[in-house]
C-alpha cells in the first residue's frame, strides 16, 4: 500500500521507529509485569509462611504444654518426697514402678527425679540397664540447675545417656523450704518433626544459640545457621547440649535488608555440591523457650510466575499490536478499495456523460445531413420531374387544343390519333409515377427460384424494338440450369434497367454488342452484362448507385434505375457491381444465390 504522503525511505525510518518503541513498550512492561507478579507472589509466599509459623508454634507450645503440670505433680507426690527425704531401695522400688506407670500413661519419653547432689535415684526406665537414668549425675544439665536456681527449667538437649534427644521439664522438689530434689519430664520432639517432614515444608527451630535443633530435615539438625563463638563452643561441651562440642555451619547466606519479616537467604543444594538454593526466611520467635521457629519458602516458583506474567505480558502486547495493525491494514484496504470505486464510478459517468454528449452531436449532425440530403434529392426529383411531367402535359395540352379544332371540323380519324397520343402520353406519366412508387418500396416480396435464362429472355424482348433498331448485336450464353433465389417480376426490371443503360451507352458507338453470361461460382450465380459502351468515368464509379445520379440529359434519365437494381439484388441476398472492360466499354455484375 503507497501511502503518497510518506516516501519510500522515509516510511522505512518511520517503521524502524515504530518497531523500536514497540519493543522498549514491550520490554518496560514485561519488566513491570515481572516485578508485579514477583512481589505478588512473594507477598502471598509470606502470608502462608506467617500463617505456617503460627501453627508450627502452636503445634510446639501444644506439644510441650501437655506435660508442663508432670515436673510440678511430681514434685508434691509424697513417695517421691519420701525417696529424696530419705532414700532407701523400698522407696526406690515403690517410685520407679509409680514413675513408669505414669509415663506410660502420659506418654512422655521418660519420668525421674534426681537428689539435690544431681544423682537419679529414680526412673520410668529404671526396668531397661542399657537406657536406665537411675545412678546417673546430671548436675551438669542446665535443666537441673535451672530447677536449683529458679525453682523450674526447661532445656532441649541430646540425652547424654540415652543419646536420644529430648525436651527437659524440669521443677525443684522442696520439703518446706528445704530442697531436696528434681523431677524431671523428658518429651520426645520427633514426631513432631516426623510430621512436618511429611507435610514437605522446610521447618527448622533454632536454640539462643543460633543451632539447630529440630528441623524438617535431618540433615540440617544440630548444626549452626552461622560459625559460633569459642565461648558458646565451651559452654556446650560443658553441658553436653548436643553431645558434640562444634556443630558444623550450615553455610548459610543471608540478605541484610528483610520485608515483612521475610529476608532472602540462601543454602548450598544438596543435591548439586557447589551450588546454592535461594529461600525466603521467616521466622517467630518463642520467647517462653528461647527458640525461634524458621519457615523457608522456595523462591524458584516466585521467579518462575514472575517469569510466566513477563512473558504472557509481551505476548499480550504483541497480540494486541498485531491486531490493531491488522485493524488498521483492513481499515487502508477498504479506504482504497472505496477511493477506487469512487474514482472508477466517477470515470464512469464521465465517459457516460461525453458518450451522451458525443451521440447528441452526431445524430444532430446526421439529422442536418439526413435534411440536407432529403433537400438535395427532392430538388434534383422535382427539377427531374418537373421536366419529365410538364413535357408530356405541354405536349397533351397541345394536342387537346388541336383536338378540340379538329373535332369541331369533324375530322375523326385524326382526332382519334390525336386521342390515342394524348393516351401514350399519359400512359408514359403513369410509368413515371410507378417508378416512383417502385422506388418508394421497401423489401422482397416474395422469394422464388427464378431461371436466369427466361428472365434475361423476357427483359430483351421488352427491349427487342429498340435494339433491332439500333443494330445492337445479342450474344447470350446462360446455362439453362441457372437458377437464382429471388422474385421473377423484379429480377426481369432489373436485367431491364441494365439492358437499357447499356444500350443508352452505346448509342453513338461504332461497335454494339451485347454480352450476357452466366457463371456458377462459390456464392451461387455470377451474371454479367457486357456491352461495348462508352464504359464508366473513374469521377463517377463511386456515384453510380446513388439514387438520383445520372449522366443523361433532363428528361433522358431519372437517375434510379441502377440505385432500384442495387436494392432489388440486395433484398435477394446479393451483390451488383460495376466494372469497366480491358477492350471498353461496361460490365455489370450480378452475384445472386442459388436456388
Ligand atoms: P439513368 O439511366 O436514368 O441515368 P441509372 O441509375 O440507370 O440512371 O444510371 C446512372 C448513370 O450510370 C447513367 O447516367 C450513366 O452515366 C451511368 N451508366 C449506367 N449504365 C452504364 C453503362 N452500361 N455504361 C456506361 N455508363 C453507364
Amino acid at each position: 500500500m503507497a501511502d503518497p504522503a510518506f516516501p519510500r525511505p522515509l516510511r522505512r525510518r518511520r517503521l524502524a521507529i515504530l518497531l523500536a518503541a514497540l519493543a522498549a513498550v514491550t520490554a518496560l512492561a514485561s519488566w513491570g509485569a515481572y516485578f508485579w507478579a514477583e512481589a505478588e507472589a512473594r507477598a502471598a509466599l509470606i502470608l502462608n509462611g506467617d500463617q505456617r509459623l503460627g501453627l508450627y508454634a502452636s503445634s510446639i507450645r501444644n506439644a510441650v504444654g501437655r506435660y508442663d503440670y508432670l515436673p510440678f505433680l511430681m514434685a508434691r507426690d509424697h513417695e517421691v518426697l519420701d525417696l529424696l527425704n530419705a532414700p532407701s531401695d523400698l522407696r526406690r522400688d515403690a517410685v520407679n514402678r509409680r514413675l513408669e506407670t505414669a509415663n506410660a500413661a502420659a506418654g512422655s519419653a521418660a519420668l525421674y527425679v534426681v537428689d539435690r547432689s544431681g544423682l537419679a535415684l529414680a526412673s520410668s526406665n529404671w526396668a531397661d540397664p542399657a537406657q536406665s537414668f537411675v545412678g546417673h549425675t546430671y548436675d551438669f544439665r542446665p535443666y537441673f540447675r535451672q530447677a536449683v536456681e529458679a525453682g523450674s527449667g526447661r532445656y532441649f538437649g541430646i540425652g547424654v545417656t540415652t543419646g536420644l534427644p529430648g525436651f527437659f521439664l524440669s521443677h525443684a522438689v522442696r520439703l518446706g523450704e528445704r530442697l531436696i530434689g528434681v523431677a524431671v519430664v523428658k518429651i520426645d520432639l520427633e514426631p513432631l518433626q516426623r510430621d512436618w517432614a511429611a507435610g514437605g515444608e522446610r521447618v527448622l527451630v533454632t536454640d539462643e544459640n543460633g543451632i539447630v535443633f529440630l528441623s524438617s530435615h535431618a540433615d540440617w539438625k544440630y548444626r549452626a545457621l552461622r560459625p559460633l563463638p569459642d565461648a558458646v563452643k565451651a559452654r556446650l561441651a560443658l553441658t553436653r547440649q548436643y553431645d558434640r562440642s562444634d556443630p558444623t555451619p550450615l553455610g548459610l547466606h543471608d540478605a541484610p535488608v528483610a520485608e515483612n519479616g521475610a529476608r532472602r537467604i540462601s543454602l548450598p543444594d544438596p543435591l548439586s555440591p557447589g551450588a546454592r538454593r535461594a529461600y525466603l526466611m521467616q521466622e517467630l520467635s518463642l520467647p517462653e523457650f528461647g527458640w525461634t521457629i524458621r519457615f523457608l519458602s522456595e523462591l524458584e516458583p516466585v521467579k518462575a510466575q514472575a517469569a510466566g506474567a513477563a512473558v504472557l505480558t509481551a505476548m499480550g502486547i504483541l497480540l494486541l499490536v498485531a491486531a490493531l495493525a491488522l485493524g488498521w491494514q483492513r481499515r487502508q484496504t477498504l479506504r482504497l478499495q472505496r477511493e477506487a470505486r469512487v474514482t472508477l464510478e466517477r470515470r464512469v459517468e464521465e465517459r457516460t456523460a461525453e458518450l451522451v454528449t458525443a451521440n447528441r452531436v452526431l445524430r444532430e449532425a446526421q439529422e442536418e445531413l439526413v435534411q440536407a440530403g432529403k433537400l438535395a434529392a427532392l430538388g434534383q426529383m422535382s427539377a427531374a420531374l418537373a421536366h419529365e411531367i410538364n413535357q408530356p402535359l405541354a405536349a397533351i395540352r397541345t394536342f387537346v387544343a388541336s383536338t378540340r379544332l379538329l373535332a369541331e371540323r369533324g375530322e375523326t380519324a385524326m382526332v382519334r390519333d390525336n386521342l390515342a397520343m394524348i393516351g401514350d402520353l399519359a400512359e408514359r406519366m403513369s410509368m413515371l409515377s410507378g417508378h416512383l412508387k417502385e422506388f418508394a418500396r421497401k423489401g422482397p416480396a416474395r422469394v422464388e427460384a427464378v431461371p436466369v435464362a427466361r428472365a434475361m429472355d423476357r427483359a430483351l424482348s421488352l427491349l427487342v424494338p429498340r435494339l433491332r433498331e439500333e443494330e445492337v448485336r445479342v450474344e447470350q450464353a446462360i446455362p439453362p440450369d441457372a437458377r437464382v433465389r429471388g422474385d421473377a417480376v423484379r429480377l426481369e426490371q432489373v436485367f431491364v434497367n441494365l439492358l437499357r443503360n447499356a444500350a443508352d451507352a452505346m448509342a453513338g458507338c461504332e461497335d454494339r454488342r451485347l454480352t450476357l453470361t452466366a457463371a456458377r461460382n462459390a456464392g451461387g450465380w455470377e451474371i454479367r452484362i457486357r456491352d461495348t459502351g462508352t464504359g464508366i468515368a473513374e469521377a463517377h464509379q463511386f456515384q453510380l448507385f446513388d439514387p438520383f445520379f445520372t449522366t443523361k440529359e433532363v428528361g433522358q434519365g431519372l437517375g434510379l434505375g441502377l440505385s432500384l437494381s442495387y436494392g432489388i439484388v440486395r433484398d435477394f441476398g446479393g451483390m451488383l457491381r460495376a466494372e469497366n472492360n480491358v477492350d471498353g466499354g461496361a460490365c455489370f455484375v450480378i452475384q445472386l444465390p442459388d436456388a
